[in-house]
């Protein structure tokens, strides 16, 4: 679909106050991006709020990440977004932000791996987690070429989450997705454990995908999580390992009361 100019900008300017109003970004964080050709790139400019852009301030670049007209630079960012563009051709948009509890996932290294929601693994399938890179280098797009083949949302270690479409909306609600799952995750963790799908489960909405035409290999799942039903999540890998299987729903619950009591009792 060819898109005007002027519908392109429009459309960042409304991501941008989006991703701002519900607080995926703060300050000048943040990045969003649209390609509209082979060479060409609409990108927000560098160091500015994403909620309060106007369309004048949107930057047309080239593939090499160079000005094209306007007078301000293209975020610092853009590099990632290249590489996305590169490594799918079928990539039209990019939004890269700071999701609080998305993010809480990505600082404390864990995965939004296993297959809870219905919607999530229609949608996005897994959102794997990208090791560290030094934001507005090239180090940050190494970690993600590995998942970009076959994910179209990825948490970024220490950092936030960038999310990718064929069109920027699309881009965009894939972002909402992923920090709504991050939250109901957080919460299912707070009252004792993520319950997973069923492989069976997952296999009958892995059908409704292929059949939508959506992106992913499969399983595009966590199969460890496939092979149980209702597993707890840890809540870090290495505390897994150190601590061995944890106890699931209620007996979790009982046991966070048990030990809140008895630390109360101790201070009192
Ligand atoms: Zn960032």
């Amino acid at each position: 679909m060819i898109q005007s100019a002027f519908h392109v900008k429009r459309t960042i300017v409304e991501v941008g106050q989006r991703i701002y109003r519900n607080g995926y970004v703060v300050s000048s964080d943040g990045n969003i991006s649209v390609r509209t050709s082979e060479d060409r790139i609409w990108a927000t400019p560098s160091g500015l709020c994403k909620g309060m852009l106007t369309e004048d301030q949107v930057v047309l670049c080239d593939m090499d990440g160079k000005r094209v007209s306007g007078t301000l630079n293209p975020s610092s960012e853009i590099g990632m977004h290249l590489m996305l563009y590169r490594e799918r051709p079928d990539i039209r948009a990019v939004v890269h932000a700071h999701p609080p509890t998305a993010t809480g996932f990505a600082v404390a290294g864990i995965p939004l791996t296993p297959c809870v929601l219905p919607e999530v693994v229609i949608t996005l399938g897994q959102i794997p987690l990208a090791a560290y890179g030094t934001p507005g280098t090239p180090e940050i797009s190494d970690p993600i070429r590995k998942y970009v083949k076959d994910h179209d949302a990825f948490l970024l270690q220490n950092h936030g989450a960038t999310t990718v479409g064929p069109d920027l909306m699309n881009a965009y609600f894939k972002m909402e997705t992923l920090e709504h799952f991050a939250k109901i995750a957080l919460v299912a963790h707070q009252l004792g454990g993520v319950g997973a799908l069923s492989g069976a489960d997952v296999q009958k909405l892995m059908r409704i995908r292929e059949r939508l035409g959506l992106r992913g290999e499969l399983p595009i799942c966590d199969t460890r999580e496939m092979l149980k039903n209702r597993t707890p999540c840890p809540s870090s890998p290495h505390q897994a390992e150190a601590e061995g299987p944890k106890p699931e729903g209620d007996e979790a619950l009982v046991e966070a009361v048990v030990k809140r009591v008895l630390e109360a009792l101790k201070k009192a």
